[in-house]
């Protein structure tokens, strides 16, 4: 992935494609300074979406920047529409950006270990086709900043949700893999691993960065990751 933090704290993911912003804030800007998150990458905050983020497999279509979006139950967005910002909040869960370079189709989701384990990405993925014909062939996947494998301590019952990603640390504990597992579930969809890019960041390895809901006793301030369509010269 090329990431390049320009200005401080305003990350952008430079290797998604051309035509497209896609870009995730660091702590430098929380909760109260996501229009100058928005600012600093020359997008203009009444263009933002956002939803009511729920751990679910919801996946919607936005064509405006409709207020009604921000209190509808939903997990993913996906817009043809330049200039209109999808947003997406996290600090721990993992930002999935997705970017269809042919059909100029975009799309992100919240992807914690609930709503992966309901879908999402399938949803995403399906949503993608039957609206706008994106093909998998076509897809560039990127992955934020989320809470990783290193930092990740869950109960056993993890084991059974997720074979494969799920290692023991002793009888009752271990620790989960997330980002390995949406990998995997997107190559099983077809996504070559030559289309997904993966930021490698950690919230908890670097607190000092990004903000852990974990780390930091359920803290209500987050992340804010977008994808933008450029407008046509
Ligand atoms: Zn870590």
């Amino acid at each position: 992935m090329n990431l390049q933090e320009q200005p401080a704290g305003v990350y952008r993911i430079q290797s998604l494609g051309q035509d497209v912003t896609a870009a995730f804030s660091s702590r430098l800007y929380d909760n109260s300074k996501r229009h100058e998150f928005l600012a600093a990458l020359s997008l203009r905050p009444e263009n933002l979406v956002m939803v009511k983020q729920v751990h679910g497999d919801t996946v919607l279509v936005a064509d405006k920047p409709d207020p009604v979006f921000f209190d509808t139950p939903a997990d993913g967005l996906i817009t043809k529409t330049p200039r209109l910002i999808l947003g997406i909040r996290t600090a721990d869960c993992v930002p999935v950006f997705f970017w269809d370079a042919a059909g100029k189709v975009a799309g992100i989701a919240h992807a914690g270990w609930k709503g992966v384990k309901a879908g999402i990405l399938d949803q995403m993925l399906k949503v993608f086709k039957t609206r706008f014909g994106s093909p998998t062939a076509n897809m560039q996947v990127a992955l934020g900043p989320s809470i990783r494998k290193c930092c990740y301590e869950v109960g056993n019952e993890f084991l059974g949700y997720f074979p494969g990603f799920y290692f023991g640390k002793n009888a009752s504990h271990g620790y989960l893999d997330l980002a390995g597992s949406i990998k995997s579930r997107l190559l099983k969809k077809g996504i070559a691993s030559s289309q997904i890019q993966d930021s490698g960041l950690c919230t908890v390895c670097e607190n000092k960065k990004f903000f852990s809901y974990r780390v930091e006793h359920q803290t209500r301030e987050r992340m804010l990751n977008v994808i933008c369509i450029s407008p046509e010269h």
